[in-house]
């Protein structure tokens, strides 16, 4: 009978809280130690809000795609311009 008691390895994978502002980490792609440079985008979820929005007959449907605060986060190496990280207000 299998018995699955072996303790299983633990990854620890030490990734900042990317949050919407830049945070000092260290880039995955160049190795240096870095503060991330940010910018704003539109988000799937922006959308879905505005749709929402505009069902329940909001006159400001139209906030969620210009307000910063419901776009994603893109967190990029000043270095090596890589994406280093997301951050989403909806996950
Ligand atoms: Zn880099």
């Amino acid at each position: 009978m299998y018995q699955d008691t072996a303790v299983r390895p633990v990854t620890l994978v030490q990734h900042p809280l990317f949050g919407p502002e830049p945070v000092v980490t260290t880039c995955t792609s160049c190795n240096k130690q870095v503060t991330t440079e940010i910018s704003r985008h539109t988000s799937a979820c922006s959308y879905i809000t505005c749709i929402l929005s505009i069902f329940v007959c909001c006159p400001c449907f139209w906030l969620p795609l210009v307000c910063p605060w419901f776009m994603d986060t893109i967190h990029e190496c000043p270095n090596c311009k890589d994406t280093i990280g997301v951050y989403s207000r909806f996950n």
